[in-house]
């Protein structure tokens, strides 16, 4: 790589360090992506899409496959411990997760593709908004303006602390969890506490339902997993019982079949417990991930990148149990996400210390630019 597009990008990584925005209000990095690529002059550019999202287009003369490349726009609600030079200067506010890195990958991208145009085919960058809440792939997918888009492959990375730095970690099929977030409210009868026996309180029912709910993956064949993350009961003040209790979960599985089976048990679970004490209960979900499934094909033009390159490559074979939402991607086209590694004792991610370490920039690049070369030369 030249020396001047590892000092643009890590330059934009900074800048864009310095002022990390939260999921959906992701205006100004957007902004920033936007001028960085208006010398590049990409074939097409698309703006505003499923919310704050970005798309820049290079064509190659010849008719060839479509492959997309993405890197995501937010940051985190978490306050940044370091003390570098670039400390985000937003209260409150950090690239903890190094989103702040993949977008600088993908400008790099932007650099080689502006001078180096894709043989056939197209190359499409995606900046998308709202990773963090897992909303920002599908609400870019329901955008008009990228529906119309058919892609034959989609790539995208994510570095991981804990393995050595610039190493490629690898898998076939799926490579991070599904995952969503269940709400469940209980409703019974206020009392004063002087009379419990007057009222109807949910707090045995909850108490019930928060340990039926953890221990219910132990009943599926395959990997599940049911943490319990917030509860709530009553309010505070001591002359009364309560009457509601709310209870927030977040199951997780490793294919999208085994997690409709495990919502669905946990669902009819809290409805017949909450029979059991006559509450009213409602059910609800938020922040929902896909599984992200690699396809074999793409994780093979990955997987040659990496041999071609002498990249130290790890391949795991039991996915992550985190999600991410580029899952929502593998529902419609050929996806590969990897791993990067962020180095062993790096600070782990959305951890208030983690700054995303620059010198694995150039095997991001490299890597996709070797994919890039692959399919489209
Ligand atoms: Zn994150
Ligand atoms: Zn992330």
């Amino acid at each position: 790589m030249e020396k001047d597009t590892l000092e643009k990008v890590v330059q934009l990584r900074k800048n864009l360090h310095q002022e990390p925005e939260l999921s959906g209000k992701e205006t100004k990095t957007a902004e920033k992506i936007l001028s960085f690529f208006e010398p590049l002059k990409p074939d097409r550019t698309i703006a505003k899409l499923g919310g704050n999202g970005v798309v820049f287009h290079f064509k190659g003369d010849e008719a060839g496959p479509k492959t997309l490349f993405r890197a995501e726009l937010d940051g985190l609600p978490i306050p940044e411990k370091g003390k570098s030079s670039h400390k985000s200067k937003f209260e409150g506010l950090s690239h903890t997760c190094g989103h702040d890195g993949h977008m600088a990958i993908i400008a790099g991208l932007g650099l080689y593709l502006s001078k180096n145009r894709p043989r056939k085919g197209e190359v499409v960058l995606l900046f998308q908004p709202a990773e963090e809440t897992g909303e920002g792939a599908e609400k870019v997918l329901a955008d008009k303006k990228f529906k119309e888009l058919e892609f034959d492959y989609a790539f995208a990375l994510h570095n991981l602390p804990g393995y050595d730095k610039n190493q490629i970690i690898l898998k076939k099929g799926t490579f991070a969890a599904a995952s969503k977030g269940m709400v469940v409210e209980l409703t019974g009868n206020t009392s004063h506490a002087a009379h419990p026996e007057d009222g109807n309180s949910p707090a045995e029912a909850m108490s019930k339902m928060i340990v039926a709910l953890q221990k219910l993956p132990d009943a599926m064949k395959h990997f599940s997993l049911i943490t319990v993350v917030h509860a709530v009961l009553g309010e505070i003040t001591f002359g009364t019982t309560p009457g509601k209790a709310t209870i927030r979960a977040t199951l997780r599985a490793f294919d999208n079949e085994v997690m409709e089976k495990l919502q669905d048990y946990a669902e009819k679970l809290m409805i017949s417990i909450a029979k059991d004490y006559g509450l009213t209960i409602q059910v609800g979900y938020t922040e929902e991930f896909a599984a992200t499934i690699n396809d074999p094909e793409a994780w093979n033009f990955a997987n040659e990148a990496a041999k071609k390159l002498k990249l130290k490559t790890k391949h795991i074979r039991i996915p992550f149990r985190w999600s991410e939402d580029f899952g929502q991607f593998s529902k419609v086209t050929k996806t590969l996400l990897f791993g990067i590694g962020s180095g062993k004792k790096h600070p782990q991610l959305h951890d208030g210390n983690y700054d995303f370490p620059d010198d694995i920039l150039p095997t991001g690049l490299n890597l996709f630019t070797q994919i890039i070369e692959e399919i489209h030369q």
